[in-house]
């Protein structure tokens, strides 16, 4: 099976961010089972997955009572269309369970199929209400550099990874703008934490007013944590007083939380709970199924509402999707918030997270590890050449790649981000398993050295 699986795979199926030259050569692991943590190759081979599959895999694979919790849905009511005049139990109460966990005002929710889906859905709700209070020139979206919020085409124009925009793209330039990221590791020589967010705030406020003042901003997009650009944990004070400058510009504050929602910073909602920040819109999905079915959420304010819905309006917003509001994708997260809710898990990621940052942090006695960051249950490692210059290993030499294959030879399944390794693991996570990532990564890091002595580098 291992070689068919290979074979058809390298055939047909064109997968996200295939490196052709790469994939050509090497192929993809065939993964054929999975439970908890662990995942099953097509060789029998078990693998810790010290990822979450991507970033998603919150309670853990192949739970029955999420299976059963699917069929029985798919055989109750497999499809409802989601237009105004018609509607279904498990999406109904989901948009009440989501009013109850979001924080504050945010009692409001507008369901698509993934992370992307709900950032476009975002953007064309914030030009959307930015119209219907007149503000027509209210456009211009601010993000950040290195940022990621997903591959549609809103959505990645919005995010700022630079090797996510080549040229042979086009991506909305003209109301979308891109800030400096608040890494502090790679912050400019000689500031210090508190001179870094002054800087980015002054930032912040240079391009408010390089765009034309307030009336032309119509809002600013941050995940908590930034994910895939390099588990980027701000300094303190950095979020609330970028929100507070969103408050008196009246600029929308969308906080991305398709990672850090459900428990992987150990809170439903990383920016209120855990950064003390009141969003206007917040983004989900990952982990609001775990994975075991796709679907994303657009959470907003009673105050965007109440503009939307006003009295005598016979306006229409003009979005939605086939599947938005999945019956099957909506039972599945209702289960999958029971079982978080039953087990406690957000309990355990805080318990176990500290442990976890703490045996990780031990790595950065190695010559190459240059830091170990992140929050609970979202890590990163970063590899440097040196570390007094915290100069980085040439890109070709892809050495976050050539720890997780020394790591994979192991059993251990790590993300490879050109010189990082992040992980985001099940919050089923015990110190054990703890223990066994960390020493797992300490030898693939030691072999990949030995490479490196080997080949002269
Ligand atoms: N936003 C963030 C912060 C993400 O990390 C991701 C995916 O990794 C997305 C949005 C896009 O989500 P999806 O891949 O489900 O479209």
């Amino acid at each position: 099976d291992y070689d068919k699986i290979r074979q058809q795979d390298k055939a047909h199926f064109l997968h996200p961010w295939q490196v052709f030259d790469v994939f050509r050569e090497e192929g993809a692991l065939p993964i054929v089972e999975g439970s908890g943590n662990h995942i099953v190759d097509a060789d029998g081979k078990r693998y810790f997955d010290a990822v979450g599959g991507l970033w998603c895999n919150n309670i853990g694979l192949g739970r029955v009572e999420m299976a059963e919790a699917i069929a029985q849905q798919a055989l109750q009511l497999s499809y409802a269309n989601p237009f105004v005049d018609m509607t279904n139990a498990p999406a109904a109460e989901l948009a009440a369970k989501l009013a109850e966990l979001a924080p504050g005002s945010i009692n409001h929710v507008f369901f698509s199929c993934g992370g992307s889906t709900s950032v476009d859905t975002a953007f064309r709700l914030i030009h959307y209400y930015q119209n219907c209070r007149g503000k027509h020139d209210k456009k211009h979206i601010i993000s950040r550099i290195n940022a990621y919020h997903g591959s549609t085409y809103a959505a990645m124009s919005i995010g700022g990874k630079p090797g996510d925009h080549p040229p042979e793209f086009d991506f909305i330039k003209d109301t979308i703008h891109h800030l400096s990221y608040p890494n502090f590791y790679r912050a400019p020589a000689g500031m210090d934490e508190q001179q870094f967010v002054d800087h980015l705030v002054q930032e912040f406020e240079d391009k408010i007013a390089e765009l034309g003042g307030a009336d032309k901003v119509a809002a600013f997009f941050a995940e908590p944590v930034m994910g895939a650009g390099g588990v980027i944990v701000a300094p303190e004070g950095y979020l609330k007083r970028m929100h507070q400058i969103c408050k008196d510009n009246d600029i929308l504050y969308v906080s991305d939380e398709v990672v850090t929602a459900f428990g992987r910073l150990g809170h439903w909602f990383a920016s209120k709970e855990r950064f003390d920040i009141q969003p206007d819109i917040i983004i989900s999905a990952k982990g609001l199924t775990s994975g075991y079915q796709p679907l994303g959420a657009t959470l907003f304010s009673d105050e965007i509402f109440a503009v939307l819905d006003a009295e005598g309006s016979d306006r229409c917003f003009a979005h939605g999707f086939t599947y938005s509001g999945h019956p099957v994708a909506c039972a599945a997260a209702l289960k999958n918030i029971e079982i978080m809710e039953r087990e406690q898990l957000l309990g355990n990621v805080k318990e176990i997270g500290p442990y976890f940052e703490q045996q990780l942090k031990t790595l950065e006695d190695l010559p190459i590890v240059g830091q170990v960051r992140g929050i609970n249950f979202m890590q990163c490692v970063e590899y440097v050449a040196d570390k007094e210059t915290k100069a980085l290993f040439p890109e070709a030499l892809d050495i976050g790649k050539r720890v997780s294959n020394h790591a994979d030879a192991r059993g251990l399944i790590t993300r490879a981000i050109v010189h990082l390794n992040v992980m985001s693991p099940a919050l089923t996570m015990t110190r054990k398993d703890v223990d066994f990532i960390v020493s797992t990564l300490r030898e693939s890091i030691e072999a990949t050295m030995a490479d490196l002595r080997a080949e002269g580098l």
